[in-house]
Parts: C-alpha cells; structure tokens; sequence
C-alpha cells in the first residue's frame, strides 16, 4: 500500500506544496514545531533515509538545500535546522525547520496547529523565493 507521503505526490492527499522535481517532492508539514516547517521526500519509496544510494541521497540534500534558502528568504529566523526522525511515516524524509533558538526544533516540546489558511500563506510566501 502506497504510504500518506505517496499518496500526498500523487495528489491524492491534499498538501501545502513547495517544489518539487523529477526525484523529490516539498511540502508543509501539517503539525509543524516552527512556522514554516517544511518536509523533503523521495518519490521512490524508500523507508529509511539511509538506504537511500549515495548519488540519489547527495541530490536529495542539494534539493533540500534550494528549500532552505527559500525558507530563510520567507521566514524570520536566524537559519534552517534540519533533522530526520521517521518513527511517524515509514517514507524517507528531512525536517527543514526555521529556527532562532534550539528550542524551535525540538519535537518534545508539541507541535502547532495552524488553519490551512495560514499553512497557505507561508507556503505561498516560501515558493515565491523557490528558485
Ligand atoms: P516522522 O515520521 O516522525 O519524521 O514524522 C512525520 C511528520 O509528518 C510529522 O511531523 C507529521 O506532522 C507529518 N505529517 C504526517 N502526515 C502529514 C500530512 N498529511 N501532511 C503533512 N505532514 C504530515
């Protein structure tokens, strides 16, 4: 059975999308620890992120790397942490999360609930600086 972050690519499952490419896909997550908490997935399915071959992990990390730099230009904050858990989703994916402090990134600490109205205006704000 295809996995939700399939599903999600394949549009079958709403989401608040940043870019994508032939291999890779971003969107917002939907219960971020910071504003503009945004999720990088492969297309192939793979579970765990260091599975992943050695060339298709370093272009996952260089596509990661556009997102972050049009997360910056969007959200205040001092820069992009990025962290994998996967214990949620068994679909690879990176955390790209703004933060000022390191509490920002912490997952203990609860997660927000944001209106798809506002995960729409900072996932408009964050393409805009997609390049
Ligand atoms: P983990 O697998 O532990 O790295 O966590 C999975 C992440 O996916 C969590 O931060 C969830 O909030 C996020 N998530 C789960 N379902 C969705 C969805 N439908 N849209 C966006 N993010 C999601």
């Amino acid at each position: 059975m295809a996995t939700i972050f399939s599903r999600i690519i394949a549009g079958e499952i709403p989401c608040h999308k940043i870019a994508e490419n032939e291999e890779f896909f971003a969107f917002l997550d939907i219960n971020p620890v910071a504003v503009g908490h945004t999720l990088v997935v492969p297309k192939q399915e793979v579970d765990y992120i260091f599975d992943i071959d050695d060339d298709a992990l370093g272009r996952m990390m260089a596509f990661a790397k556009r997102v972050a730099h049009a997360q910056k230009a969007a959200i205040p904050c001092k820069r992009i942490g990025l962290t994998v858990i996967g214990l949620e989703v068994p679909h690879a994916h990176i955390h790209l999360i703004p933060m000022t402090k390191e509490s920002d990134i912490y997952f203990g600490k609860g997660k927000l609930n944001p209106s798809q109205e506002e995960l729409s205006e900072v996932a408009e704000k964050i393409r805009k600086g997609y390049k």
